[in-house]
């Protein structure tokens, strides 16, 4: 990783910008602890809207809750939970999840008092709870400052900070918390902020740059000439 570069005043200008622009995020949206870590495993390679549809579906069905979810037959449970896609494996992490919950009373505030590392680890432990999961739960459920990292996330950073040298999870999220400070409110608007902007602006394929709060920081724009991107 580069030397030359001053990280921390670095992801925080982008923090900045992207703030000033957007505006409070509000994350994650949810009406519940436990609702949360459902969206965190619907929302596994899909749309949020898709894993939003399976929310509500399991609301109407009255199983928003972890003993519903122990109880219901799997058939019945991924039946429900189809519109958020891979249901039939969903349903079998959402009986996981509920299972793990059940030696917390099934009362995720317990996880609040618990160590960062040790959480993250019994979660990863958890069939169908890989990295980026068992952050937004640390995160957004338990209120403990666990950088998430996702697609939109590494896009965002390998573009304004070309020749980063990183490329894997655990890479990104050392280059955030290495260089932050450990706050989980700042490192939850930081994420859900890196989102909103992959989605409205940042886009994959063509990026709007002529929009973008980022524009005048960016390494990928500055060092293209006109073509790729559309300013
Ligand atoms: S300038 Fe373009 S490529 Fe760079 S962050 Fe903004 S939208 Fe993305």
């Amino acid at each position: 990783m580069s030397n030359l570069i001053d990280f921390p005043k670095k992801l925080m200008l982008i923090f900045e910008l992207l703030h000033e622009y957007y505006g409070d995020q509000n994350w994650w949206p949810s009406e519940s602890q436990f609702e949360t870590i459902v969206g965190a495993i619907l929302t596994q390679n899909t749309a949020w809207k898709n894993a939003e549809y399976a929310i509500l579906n399991l609301k109407e069905a009255n199983l928003m809750a972890p003993s519903a979810i122990r109880s219901v037959d799997i058939s019945v449970l991924a039946e429900t939970i189809r519109p958020s896609g891979y249901f039939n494996s969903k349903a079998i992490k959402l009986k996981a999840i509920c299972a793990f919950l059940e030696f917390y009373n099934d009362d995720p505030s317990q996880w609040e008092s618990m160590n960062l590392r040790e959480l993250r680890s019994q979660l990863l432990g958890v069939y169908g709870i890989g990295p980026e999961t068992a952050d937004d739960i640390v995160l957004y459920v338990a209120n403990m400052p666990s950088f998430v990292i996702d697609s939109y996330t590494q896009r965002i950073i390998s573009r304004v900070i070309p020749n980063l040298e990183v490329s894997k999870y655990d890479e990104f999220k050392a280059l955030f918390e290495n260089h932050l400070p450990p706050d989980a409110k700042l490192f939850n608007e930081y994420h859900a902020l890196l989102d909103t902007h992959a989605k409205e602006l940042c886009h994959k394929k063509i990026p709007s740059c002529n929009k973008c709060p980022l524009i005048k920081h960016c390494g990928s724009f500055l060092n293209h000439s006109t073509g790729k991107f559309d300013a």
